[in-house]
């Protein structure tokens, strides 16, 4: 079992946005005991497939497989049983995909962690690179509250019975208004102060996601794109550790 850190109550991971297993290694070792946990996103996981998970499991480290799956329920209920075979401990999926979806995603998770793992599976709300007026966009409408849809979709989630849920650190206040305790929320878009936003428009702080009540944090370009990734992390987790953990 590995030992994961989680300082001020807030788990850091790792995105491995990477095209090949060579790469993420190296990204692995430089990063050494700082990272117990990484993500293997669609790049990663579409070039080396579930032996990159195995890889990373037999280091000692907890896996994330970010698919975002999106797709009739038959099909996802399989790929997330395919997903917790793996040894992977998070799956994502699309809110948007509905609650049949979502809960046939927890059922194949729970049927692929029978042999002895625990994949949990959260819910994608509205993602971190899209702003109101490009969700609106996409959905053919005029005008649509990012920080009302998460919490629309987050509901859909938890009655469908997933794990928590993946939104900005924006609306962390109003999913925890809404739903307490009941729905972890994993947040993507996290930048040092000094950093870029990249592609993404909902982004937020280490340290500021964690007092909002984050209980996983992506750390992507912030860390693999830093000049000197083991210190941008060590800036991260000095971050997190001036955070009082929850009680
Ligand atoms: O480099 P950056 O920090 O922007 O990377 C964010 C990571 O989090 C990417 O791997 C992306 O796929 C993932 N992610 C996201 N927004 C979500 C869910 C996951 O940015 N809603």
């Amino acid at each position: 079992m590995s030992a994961v850190h989680s300082p001020g109550g807030v788990t850091p991971i790792v995105a491995l946005d990477v095209p090949t297993r060579r790469e993420a290694e190296v990204l692995v070792r430089a990063l050494g005991g700082s990272c117990r946990f990484y993500k293997v996103g669609l790049e990663l996981y579409a070039a080396e497939g579930p032996s990159l998970v195995s890889w990373l499991t037999a280091q000692g480290a907890a896996v994330f497989v970010d698919l975002k799956l999106h797709d009739i329920p038959n099909t996802v209920r399989g790929a997330a049983r395919s997903v917790a075979r793996t040894g992977a401990s998070l799956l994502t999926v699309h809110a948007v995909g509905g609650e049949a979806m979502m809960r046939a995603a927890v059922q194949g998770a729970a049927e692929g962690s029978a042999a002895g793992g625990a994949c949990t599976v959260l819910a994608v709300t509205v993602l971190t690179s899209m702003d109101e007026v490009q969700l609106a966009a996409s959905w053919g409408r005029s005008s649509l509250e990012v920080e009302a849809e998460v919490v629309r979709l987050a509901g859909a989630a938890r009655g469908a019975g997933v794990g928590g849920v993946v939104c900005s650190g924006h609306e962390l206040a109003a999913i925890r208004a809404v739903h307490g305790e009941a729905l972890p929320c994993l947040v993507p878009g996290i930048r040092l102060a000094e950093g870029t936003a990249h592609d993404q428009r909902r982004v937020m702080t280490p340290g500021a996601a964690a007092e909002a009540g984050a209980r996983w944090i992506i750390l992507g370009r912030a860390v693999t794109a830093a000049d000197d990734p083991p210190r941008a992390m060590e800036a991260v987790l000095g971050e997190l550790r001036g955070v009082a953990p929850r009680s």
